[in-house]
């Protein structure tokens, strides 16, 4: 293991200032790995580190991590562990040959619910307690409270409780509950979301592709849309918790079937395929076929539901 320069250097009242930080070893020097290992770093966590490909290391030590030759070398080194690798198998490969006996893993690596679920039994039998996160942030959001990033968490709230204040230091936090599953499943979500809000933006930058029009001269006028139209949310989830989509609808759902044809028709004269559009059109056709005249939209989430 290299030893941390810094903790060799430091004087008394560094090193009292670190004793104080709880030490995290990080398994995964990638992109979201580095950022992570940097905010710790920073805010004076003892940081020990482990990336499959050594060289992704070496400027993290001169920074103050100390790095282990091993991710079991890393493993044994301290209490919390937190893994940020690319994928569930990555992880297995990782950790294959390291003793979590006593560990508090916290897996930041990006998987479904059910690989979430299995993670924390595949943890317990090993003698390890387990949370697994959900990062909201890009790289360049870590570190950066103002930019409003975060990590969903789910598993032990007790476990989470414990580690809140050092996990918070390089993103914020938000709790979902003790089903392992959910913080995957809340990510997702809001990543799906996302995707939506992605094709209808390419679907819009396509209609005026051909056209004498600027796409930086739409493309404030598209994201202002999106905020204001963002909070529709609220009103979905009213409807779903009180099972009546009438309640404070002001776009029928009738009504808006009747402008499908608008849209289609004006895709197919500006030459856009209405490929990520026509799904949702049919969608909403069904609905209300299927409503008998239903006024919101929860309809074709419970269709969406099989
Ligand atoms: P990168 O591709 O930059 O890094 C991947 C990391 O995984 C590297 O440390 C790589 O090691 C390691 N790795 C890959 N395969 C293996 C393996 N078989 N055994 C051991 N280590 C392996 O990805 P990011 O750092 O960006 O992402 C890490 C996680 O964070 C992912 O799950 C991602 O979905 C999630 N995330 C990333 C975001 C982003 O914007 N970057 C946003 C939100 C979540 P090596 O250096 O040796 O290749």
């Amino acid at each position: 293991m290299t030893r941390n320069p810094v903790e060799k250097s430091a004087t008394p009242v560094e090193k009292a200032t670190l004793a104080k930080k709880t030490p995290v070893t990080l398994l995964g020097l990638g992109a979201m790995g580095t950022a992570l290992a940097r905010a710790w770093l920073a805010a004076g966590h003892p940081l020990t580190v482990w990336n499959r490909t050594p060289a992704r290391a070496a400027a993290l030590a001169a920074e103050g991590a100390t790095v282990a030759d091993s991710a079991a070398e890393a493993v044994a080194a301290n209490t919390l562990v937190v893994v940020c690798l690319l994928d569930a198998a990555s992880v297995d490969e990782a950790l294959a040959g390291a003793d979590l006996a006593g560990r508090d893993l916290v897996d930041l690596t990006t998987g479904t619910p059910a690989q979430a679920r299995a993670r924390a039994e595949w943890a317990r039998e090993r003698g390890a307690r387990h949370l697994d996160g959900g990062i909201m942030a890009v790289p360049s959001m870590i570190g950066v409270p103002e930019a409003g990033g975060y990590v969903f968490y789910s598993g032990s709230r007790e476990l989470f409780e414990r580690h809140r204040e050092t996990l918070g230091v390089p993103v914020g936090t938000t709790y979902v509950g003790e089903d392992p599953g959910f913080a995957a499943l809340h990510d997702v979500a809001l990543l799906s979301a996302m995707y939506g809000m992605f094709a209808g933006a390419a679907h819009a930058f396509a209609l005026i592709r051909k056209e004498d029009i600027d796409p930086a001269s739409l493309a404030p006028l598209l994201a202002d849309w999106l905020v204001a139209m963002a909070p529709s949310v609220h009103l979905t989830a009213d409807q779903l918790r009180n099972g009546d989509d009438t309640e404070g609808a002001d776009s029928s759902l009738a009504m808006q079937v009747a402008g499908i044809p608008t849209f289609l028709t004006t895709a197919e004269q500006q030459g856009v395929s209405p490929e990520l559009l026509s799904p949702y059109f049919t969608l909403m056709r069904r609905s209300l076929a299927e409503s008998g005249g239903g006024e919101g939209g929860t309809g074709m989430i419970d269709l969406l539901v099989r």
